[in-house]
Parts: structure tokens; C-alpha cells; sequence
């Protein structure tokens, strides 16, 4: 267990007051911070060091679009690595439940152009699902969680299972090895599909 005063203390100290725990990841906890110097809350997702992907902190520093979830500020303490997003405080696609079909076209646009963004720069995101998709403070689209994200080259295939078993491609229970571009698209069908 990640201790709770510790992290509230190296929140405190990069410049953020700790309000609640959002939610808890495989491998890391989300909290709601405020910074007093921006006036503004904040997400900080925590992870230790060991679990941390660095690819997720330095894939994300790295992208800039409307509809990923923008980094602001990234810490470590002797335990720990922070990452302080932009807030999403209307929950995921997921619970937004049933759209209607304009919904659908909205926010199906969106997260096409993220997807579309990361591809363009060689990230494949390998883990597109519905709680992957927040909604922020304007009701717009943001793909999250580049914690399985990775650089591929255009042709490249991969054997690595990773993403979520609902929305994995047949190829990878054929133990075949994946386009991660191509495993994402049908990752996006799933999802679309369940919106
Ligand atoms: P895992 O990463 O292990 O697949 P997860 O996606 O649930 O699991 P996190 O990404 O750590 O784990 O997220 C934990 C919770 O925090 C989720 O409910 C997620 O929706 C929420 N969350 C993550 N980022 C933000 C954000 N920027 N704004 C608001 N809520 C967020």
C-alpha cells in the first residue's frame, strides 16, 4: 500500500493540496488535487517506480491534441512517480451509457482524431476501450491511459498481449502476432460499438 501521507506531503510540496482519491488502477491511484498557484484542480495519477511505464510519462509530455489528456507537470518521490493531467471531472465514456446517435457522432469524431494523432506520430495506444475515453469540463472526448502504449514501426507486428481480453483482435487469441495499429482499429470497433 502506497502510504497515503507520504504522497499527500510530495503533493504539498510540488504545489498541489490532495482533496480525494479518484479511483485505483492495476497499478496506480488517480487523486483529485488543487493547485493554489494555478487556482485549479488537477489529476494526478501516482504509480511506483518500479510498475511506472516511462513510456507513459514521456509519450504523454510528448502529445499535444484537443482530445488526449493533456500533462502538466510530472514528480518523484523515493517511492513513487506523479503525473498531473488536466481533470476530467464527467466520468468515462463508459458511463455515459447508451448514446444517442448524434452523442455518438460527436464524441466518435473525436477520439478518430486522437487515435488518428497518435498514429500519425507511431503510438499505438494498445489498450482503446470505453474507460479509456474521459470527458472533460466542455464535454469533450480525451483518450487516456498510455500506460501500454508504445512506438512502432509502420510495418512492424508485435506478439505482446496487452490491452483488455474484450477488445483484443482474433489474432491475438490465435496466438497470431498483430499490426498494433491495425489491433487498435478493431479495439475502436468494440468500443464504438458499445457507445
Ligand atoms: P488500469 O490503468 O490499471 O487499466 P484504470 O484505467 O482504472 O486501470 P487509472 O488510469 O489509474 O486506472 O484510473 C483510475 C481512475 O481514475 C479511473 O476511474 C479513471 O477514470 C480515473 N481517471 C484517470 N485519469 C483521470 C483524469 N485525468 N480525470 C479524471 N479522472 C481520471
Amino acid at each position: 500500500m502506497i502510504e497515503i501521507e507520504q504522497t499527500k506531503q510530495t503533493l504539498f510540496e510540488h504545489g498541489y493540496e490532495f482533496k480525494q482519491i479518484i479511483g485505483n488502477g492495476g497499478f496506480s491511484s488517480v487523486y483529485l488535487c488543487h493547485s493554489t498557484k494555478y487556482n485549479q484542480d488537477f489529476a494526478v495519477k501516482q504509480a511506483r517506480k518500479e510498475k511506472i511505464t516511462k513510456y507513459e510519462f514521456n509519450m504523454l509530455v510528448s502529445l499535444d491534441h484537443p482530445n488526449i489528456i493533456k500533462i502538466y507537470d510530472v514528480f518523484e518521490d523515493e517511492c513513487s512517480q506523479y503525473l498531473v493531467m488536466e481533470y476530467c471531472p464527467n466520468g468515462t465514456i463508459l458511463q455515459k451509457g447508451k448514446l444517442t446517435y448524434e452523442q455518438f457522432i460527436f464524441y466518435s469524431k473525436q477520439i478518430l482524431n486522437a487515435l488518428e494523432y497518435c498514429h500519425s506520430n507511431k503510438i499505438a495506444h494498445r489498450d482503446i476501450k470505453p474507460e479509456n475515453i474521459l470527458i472533460d469540463n466542455y464535454n469533450n472526448a480525451k483518450l487516456a491511459d498510455f500506460g501500454m502504449a508504445k512506438i512502432f514501426d509502420e510495418n512492424s507486428k508485435s506478439d505482446e498481449k496487452c490491452g483488455t481480453i474484450k477488445y483484443f483482435p482474433p489474432e491475438m487469441f490465435l496466438f497470431e502476432k498483430i499490426c498494433p495499429f491495425k489491433a487498435d482499429i478493431w479495439s475502436l470497433g468494440i468500443t464504438f460499438y458499445c457507445m
